[in-house]
């Protein structure tokens, strides 16, 4: 199932005007761009999914991110260096062959030597043969292998595609992620914005002993990762380390954060996203919601610092619809207010997460779910399809986590957005499928394709 799987993370490097947003482009493909039709997402999103030779993997345009005018663009770099070297699986250092060397690539390829991160220097721009030999002064830096390509024209990118992909980690794939429902404990990763509260919510759902334990350096045991029990029921919490480190500039910028969560998100099952009772939901909110659902994962929502709104002026339904107006495609996620401090609502919240992860895992009897579906298209049937009547003949589970069903019909392509999302909204009301995505896949029944009858 390749929605339970993380997707290897390729990030590009290289300083600014070298090209990497142009490279990015011609590895994702702007149709592929992850944040696409959602109603209150921006578009300007520099993260996407490529495939070469049947290999899935994202891919991150650092450069992409906001300059931070109070920091100066040096720091700003290294921070940018250090942070890909820690989430990415391989990195793709992109040098300018138009503009040559500049002392930011020689500080920035000393950063990834010492990081022994899997590192592929390319030298853009090299539009024609005669001037590939400008890469020449590339080889000084004692690299080994450089890539002469144009990003802009498409030269020379099947040779660094072969290399990204053969250097991706191999045992990525289904390695962590049990198939079976309940089979190890549940991944959740807590997300959100800057000082959401994240660290706090963490410390308060694992114990502030053992959150000190192992944010200790030079602890033996992977910190990375920090198993809980809550209530009789063991779960993992993926990414702590990154959550609870916030000495670094990179931790406290927004841009860079969405880097870190795309990881914790890929890495987990279901999310923990936190947003600030006093701030509401933000874009960033949904660039990284909206690329959570895409990769099939349970959510619930946690409205934190529900404290320090005055008793008298909360206002949870107002608030919900607020947050629901911005996050409209997660319409299906729980909301709970919250208070890492006080340990208000904490409770709910984890009963939410039980509840989620049921559903999340959930296997549907065959002749129920096909009952269900039949009495919504009784309900109200699909339109017809050029002049035709669309018919549904059966459905079947192909998959958990989240649950996904594939339907068979006469015209896939006649089957719309909306007619999708009614059939989905009918499945989780009458399978209990509450709070969780639900995937739907229509396959054409053979003998009724168009062009095969008569
Ligand atoms: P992170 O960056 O998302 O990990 O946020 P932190 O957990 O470090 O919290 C940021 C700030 O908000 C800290 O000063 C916390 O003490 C404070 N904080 C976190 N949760 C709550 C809460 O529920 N209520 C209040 N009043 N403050 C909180």
């Amino acid at each position: 199932m390749s929605a339970a799987r993380a997707l290897p993370l390729v990030a590009i490097l290289g300083r600014p005007n070298a090209g990497k947003s142009t490279l990015f482009n011609r590895l994702t493909g702007a149709r592929k761009a992850i944040v696409h039709d959602e109603p209150g997402v921006t578009r300007d999103l520099n993260y996407g999914e490529a495939e070469w030779r049947g290999q899935s993997f994202v891919v991150v345009d650092t450069g992409g991110f906001e300059p931070d005018p109070e920091t100066p663009l040096k720091k700003q770099i290294q921070e940018q260096t250090r942070l890909a070297i820690e989430e990415a699986d391989v990195v793709v250092f992109l040098f300018d062959g138009k503009a040559g060397l500049a002392p930011l690539d020689q500080e920035a390829i000393g950063l990834l030597r010492r990081a022994r991160k899997p590192t592929l220097f390319a030298v853009n721009k090299i539009d024609t043969s005669a001037k590939e030999v400008q890469r020449y002064e590339f080889f000084r830096l004692g690299v080994e292998e450089v890539f002469p390509i144009s990003a802009e024209h498409g030269l020379g990118l099947a040779a660094l595609l072969d290399r990204i992909v053969a250097s991706l980690p191999q045992t990525q794939a289904g390695a962590e992620e049990p198939d079976q429902a309940g089979a190890l404990p549940l991944r959740i990763a807590v997300v959100g914005r800057p000082n959401v509260g994240k660290s706090s919510l963490v410390n308060r759902l694992v114990g502030y002993e053992r959150a000190l334990v192992d944010a200790a350096p030079g602890t033996t045991r992977d910190a990375t990762d920090t198993p809980f029990s809550w209530e009789g029921d063991d779960y993992v919490l993926v990414d702590t380390a990154g959550i609870r480190r916030k000495a670094r500039i990179a931790d406290r910028l927004e841009r860079y954060s969405v880097l870190r969560a795309l990881r914790s998100v890929d890495r987990a099952q279901l999310l923990i996203h936190v947003i600030d009772a006093l701030e509401g939901a933000s874009a960033q909110d949904a660039q990284i919601l909206s690329y959570a659902l895409r990769r099939g994962k349970a959510v619930v929502l946690a409205v934190n610092k529900w404290d320090l709104v005055r008793p008298q002026e909360r206002d949870a339904e107002g608030y919900r619809q607020r947050v629901f107006a911005r996050l409209a495609f997660a319409d299906f996620a729980p909301l709970v207010f919250i208070s890492a401090r006080t340990g208000l609502g904490i409770g709910e919240l984890m009963a939410l997460v039980r509840r989620a992860s049921s559903s999340y895992q959930k296997t549907v009897p065959t002749a129920q779910l096909n009952r269900v579906l039949q009495e919504a298209v009784r309900a109200h049937a699909p339109a017809s399809y050029q002049g035709r009547q669309v018919k549904l003949y059966y459905a079947t589970q192909t998959g958990t986590a989240p649950p996904t069903f594939t339907l068979f019909v006469n015209f896939p392509a006649a089957i719309k957005p909306d007619y999708e999302r009614f059939l989905v909204h009918q499945l989780r009301a009458s399978l209990a499928l509450d709070h969780t995505p639900v995937r739907l896949h229509f396959r054409a029944r053979r003998d009724e394709r168009p062009g095969r009858r008569r």
